[in-house]
């Protein structure tokens, strides 16, 4: 158990030291600079379980899953450049508002928005 406890509050750190979504694979890589010995099925059964306890959030992008430590974060901005995808604060989340405006129930809600970011723009 103590373990497993480990390696949750290990994979959380590496999600938690950025505000924008990395990649399982990414998140594997950081763990091998830090000299541990998790492996990939590990790593993508512990996001399961953080995204299961809303400590995190997860979206897919082209067959690939995206986590984040902002667990209701829906809006995100791809770079058509560098692929990187990055978290975008916008305050119209409300669920209970949409619901109302478009008569139906809203359960969730996802908003992407594609095009350069700021370094592949001043890099051109
Ligand atoms: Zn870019």
């Amino acid at each position: 158990m103590q373990r497993w406890t480990s390696q949750l509050s290990l994979i959380l750190g590496i999600v938690y030291e950025t505000e924008h979504f990395l990649s399982a694979e990414k998140i594997h890589h950081t763990l091998m600079h830090k000299d541990t010995n998790i492996g990939i099925a590990t790593v993508y059964r512990n996001l399961r379980k953080l995204v299961g306890q809303g400590l995190i959030s997860e979206v897919s992008w082209k067959n690939v899953n995206y986590y984040t430590k902002h667990p209701f974060s829906n809006a995100f901005f791809v770079c058509e450049k560098c692929d990187k995808m990055l978290r975008i604060d916008i305050p119209l989340a409300d669920q209970t508002y949409l619901s109302n405006e478009i008569g139906m129930s809203v359960k969730k809600w996802r908003m992407m928005f594609e095009g350069i970011c700021k370094e592949c723009e001043s890099c051109t």
